[in-house]
């Protein structure tokens, strides 16, 4: 595996970056994760589009256009030999002396690591997975915007810890008032009555590129879809629930807490064939 870090490739063993990156002392950068299918990377626009957004919240100015950081990502997966990625992007504050002052580091850390995709089990999906509704709760929009796709992660991380304990495959958090936000690293869809729902953006999310493009797929195929506000019985009495994000696509879901739902009804499986 040869690793992208700031315009040259390093073997895995070498591919390393400084204690003082403020990345690594603070959590002070950003990421995107995204895949490519048969050396085509999905929705590439919109993850960079994000990217440059993420940026923009936590006042990083990225020193390359976004057509030079498409470059880089392709340059990554042909050098790698990989048709089948998972590729991860990150971008940190960079190097600088121990201080909080943005202004210490001078030019942002660029990191691109792709890995031969590793497909869920086919199991998972027949099955549907087990999530918990999570303890910890989603951090705030007026503290930390779930917006930004940060590598501050340590709100999801917390939760994940969670999930790990119950032995499930993902978590759910709330936000403060009590309303379903989305996975540690997923959005989540319900269908009630034929309508495919799914948490506003005012809830406090990541506006997956994934979960976009569900929506707009349900919209083709004629399913009504609601970005709306959820509670966890909501998900409790769900006629159909599942996640979605790059590396899952739609991945159903059989139990949330001890609750049953039933898994690939007509809605989620309609959804899943013409995903692609
Ligand atoms: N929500 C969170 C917190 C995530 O980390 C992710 C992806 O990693 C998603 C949602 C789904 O986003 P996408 O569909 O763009 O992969």
């Amino acid at each position: 595996m040869m690793v992208f870090i700031d315009g040259r490739f390093y073997a895995k063993k070498n591919a390393k970056i400084s204690v003082f990156d403020h990345g690594f002392l603070y959590g002070d950068g950003i990421y995107e994760t995204m895949r490519s299918y048969n050396g085509i990377v999905f929705k590439i626009e919109q993850h960079i589009k994000r990217l440059f957004e993420s940026a923009k919240l936590i006042s990083l100015k990225l020193p390359y256009s976004k057509q030079e950081i498409k470059n880089s990502v392709y340059k990554t997966i042909k050098t790698n030999n990989f048709k089948n990625a998972y590729i991860r992007l990150s971008f940190s504050r960079g190097v600088g002396e121990i201080g909080l002052d943005t202004d210490l580091c001078k030019k942002p850390t660029l990191v691109i690591i792709a890995k031969r995709f590793k497909p869920f089990s086919a199991k998972l999906y027949r099955e549907g997975i087990k999530m918990i509704i999570a303890k910890t709760r989603r951090n705030p929009s007026e503290a930390i915007s779930p917006e930004i796709k940060s590598t501050n992660f340590l709100n999801n991380i917390l939760a994940k810890i969670e999930a790990k304990k119950k032995d499930v495959f993902e978590a759910i958090m709330l936000n403060l008032d009590g309303f379903v936000t989305e996975g540690t690293v997923s959005n989540i869809f319900i269908v009630k009555n034929n309508i495919l729902k799914t948490p506003s953006k005012k809830a406090g999310i990541l506006v997956g590129v994934t979960r976009n493009h569900i929506l707009q797929l349900a919209k083709k195929l004629e399913i009504k879809t609601e970005e709306t506000f959820l509670k966890p019985d909501d998900l409790y009495t769900a006629d159909e629930c599942f996640i979605t994000n790059t590396s899952v696509e739609i991945m159903p879901v059989r139990f949330v807490d001890t609750q049953r739902i039933s898994v690939n009804g007509e809605i989620t499986r309609k959804l899943i064939e013409n995903f692609r």
